[in-house]
């Protein structure tokens, strides 16, 4: 079982807070429009049991959950 590397306590799920960001564009007469396609999400992976955030991303968030499970399948060699 994964853990957590803040405070050392096992741990089989994080905690996903996740908040959605939205930009606009504010000009001097006041008027605030809406700018298209640069929404984005905040993801922030914490630790459920001291709640430090852990990681920022799925990728880092998926290995550390999936690191030392027994048994899995995936034991090909990574080359990078
Ligand atoms: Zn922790």
């Amino acid at each position: 079982m994964p853990k957590c590397p803040k405070c050392n306590e096992e741990i089989t799920t994080l905690s996903l807070i996740q908040s959605e960001r939205n930009f606009y564009e504010f000009n001097a007469q006041g008027s605030i429009y809406e700018r298209e396609l640069i929404n984005q999400w905040d993801k922030d992976f914490k630790c459920p049991k001291c709640d430090e955030g852990l990681f920022d991303n799925e990728d880092d968030a998926l290995s550390f959950l999936n690191n030392g499970k027994e048994g899995g399948k995936n034991g090909g060699d990574e080359i990078s």
